[in-house]
């Protein structure tokens, strides 16, 4: 499973974008459209670096183990 919360993205925010580990790029896209419509303001830079996090999240995987 892979699992992206909004507040781990710095937003004080209870959204969360879940997928199978084959979906890591869906949940990215998931987050994305969340991110643009629930969170207005961003700028491109900081979309930039959100995704750059979502990547290493994504990565790292979610730590329970059940990868
Ligand atoms: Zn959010």
């Amino acid at each position: 499973m892979k699992i992206i919360k909004c507040r781990d993205l710095g937003f004080n925010c209870d959204f969360i974008a879940i997928g199978s580990a084959a979906e890591a790029d869906s949940v990215i896209q998931k987050m994305l459209v969340h991110i643009k419509e629930a969170h207005e303001g961003l700028s491109d830079e900081d979309l930039a670096d959100i995704k750059a996090r979502m990547s290493v999240l994504l990565s790292r995987g979610c730590g329970c183990g059940a990868l």
